[in-house]
């Protein structure tokens, strides 16, 4: 048994280590851009970060790897916002692709941390990969953060960790008022354990909230941790060639979150046979 599970520990290591490697987007510069209102772009091909713009600074959601702050930085200031106006800084969920610079841009800017209660201890942790960061408030599930006059909600969305957090704010663009989600993942990862999982007893509980939740709110914007969730690239090109707004796309989400729950439930029936 032990050497099945450090054999598994291994696999586990050794497959995330190649995924950061054969994941180029993660770390490739991405054209910064306005998805609606006060609402802006500005993360690599993959790794999303949102930056909202208010008269009273900017709130900034996921920070990506330390090596990304710089693209980060640029793509601020080409935006002409200043890096230094971060006056909040927020997560999708604690995992190194969306916080592991969270320190590094609240000890840059001044910026308040603000995470999910159930991701707190992750966020705070000094172990490997971990962004040891302290965060300033703890979030709970329907809590509001405002900033000059804008005003996210942070529905708790568990299971890919505990304090998955999917984000949403409402913009005005073009005289319309747009619902914009922000999903924190609903994804499933390789060795995630669903059943009997002594560490996390409720994963599978909570990922059937998860579903749940994203299946009611109601959205306009469709965005997310990772540009591959709603189709970044396609969507930006589709933009600069002028038309509707390709981000303003209610379908895509719903298909996306029904195909995202039957893997999820596909998964978990794997894992109660085996
Ligand atoms: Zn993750």
């Amino acid at each position: 048994m032990k050497m099945i599970r450090c054999a598994l520990f291994v696999a586990l290591v050794f497959s995330t280590a190649l995924l950061a490697q054969t994941n180029p987007d993660w770390h490739t510069p991405f054209p910064a851009f306005k998805i609606g209102g006060n609402l802006y772009y500005v993360g690599t091909a993959d790794l999303a970060v949102y930056l909202i713009n208010t008269p009273h600074g900017n709130i900034l959601i996921n920070s990506d790897f330390p090596e990304d702050v710089p693209l980060i930085r640029k793509s601020i200031e080409q935006l002409g916002f200043k890096y230094a106006d971060t006056k909040i800084m927020l997560i999708s969920h604690a995992h190194g692709d969306h916080d592991a610079a969270t320190g590094l841009i609240t000890k840059e800017t001044g910026a308040k941390l603000m995470v999910m209660d159930g991701d707190v201890a992750e966020e705070q942790s000094t172990a490997r990969g971990r962004p040891g960061a302290h965060v300033d408030r703890v979030l709970h599930d329907g809590d509001t953060v405002e900033l000059g006059g804008s005003k996210l909600t942070a529905h708790l969305t568990p299971g890919h960790t505990k304090g998955c957090t999917t984000w949403t704010m409402q913009v005005q663009e073009g005289g319309r008022r747009l619902n914009a989600v922000i999903i924190g993942s609903p994804n499933v990862n390789a060795g995630y354990v669903l059943v009997g999982n002594k560490n996390y007893p409720q994963i599978a509980q909570d990922y059937e909230k998860t579903f749940a939740v994203l299946k009611r709110l109601p959205v306009d914007l469709f965005l997310g941790a990772h540009g591959a969730y709603f189709g970044l690239k396609a969507k930006y090109e589709k933009m600069k060639a002028g038309g509707a707004n390709p981000f303003i796309d209610p379908a895509g989400y719903k298909a996306y979150v029904e195909e995202r729950e039957q893997t999820f439930r596909k998964e978990l029936e794997r894992q109660k046979k085996s």
